[in-house]
């Protein structure tokens, strides 16, 4: 797709992102795999400000075009683009209810059949370390291999998909799921979650039929 193209789809969803209560202010970023690396948001400006020659690529090497500042956090979308290799669209937001849980430190468990939205049966919460490191992308690396969307110890979370607009509706799906979890109790006691075995249908039935929403 054209460059401009896909750094206007970025704005529309920073936007939506915002307006859906998913983020606030400047906190989030998203990007969008181009070329052999990656176009994302700028550092530190507000979305409704933001117009599509201000988006930033950046290269497979991690080398961003000169005269442009990416996002704090580039560093760990690039790891998910290294990681996921058939997905191409990373959205980050510091999500409410997503963000409590992860201070709590907690995975949410299958607690909804909609839990394998993510491709796996729960959604995993990575160890913290400081935002825009190393050690903190090489933590998404790993987690986002075994799960589409994740949360960050401190921080928020994580959606991954094939395109913007799945990826924000993924994010939708996670914030909604660490919602239920903490409106069953799940921060201070056990609930009840569906089998392996159940889960393993229903990933199985996600992979084949595939999710309703638009590509
Ligand atoms: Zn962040």
């Amino acid at each position: 797709m054209e460059r401009l193209k896909l750094a206007a789809d970025i704005i529309v969803t920073c936007q939506e992102m915002n307006a859906s209560g998913l983020n606030q202010g400047t906190s989030g970023n998203v990007s969008v795999r181009y070329l052999d690396g990656m176009l994302i948001t700028p550092s530190g400006i507000p979305y409704s400000k933001m117009t599509p020659d201000m988006i930033v690529f950046v290269d497979g090497q991690g080398v961003s075009e000169s005269g442009k500042t990416p996002s704090s956090e580039w560093l760990f979308h690039l790891a998910c683009y290294q990681a996921r290799p058939e997905l191409n669209a990373v959205i980050h937001t510091h999500a409410v209810n997503c963000t409590a849980v992860s201070i709590m430190n907690h995975a949410i468990p299958a607690i909804h059949y909609m839990i394998a939205v993510t491709g796996t049966d729960h959604i995993p919460c990575i160890p913290y370390h400081t935002f825009g490191s190393t050690e903190l992308a090489n933590s998404v690396f790993e987690g986002i291999k075994s799960s589409k969307s994740l949360l960050m110890q401190h921080h928020g979370m994580i959606a991954m998909e094939t395109t913007l607009e799945k990826a924000l509706w993924l994010a939708g799906e996670t914030e909604t799921l660490a919602d239920l979890y903490i409106k069953i109790g799940g921060l201070h006691s056990k609930v009840p979650t569906l089998s392996k075995e159940e889960m393993t249908i229903v990933i199985g039935k996600f992979k084949t039929y595939g999710l309703k929403t638009d590509a």
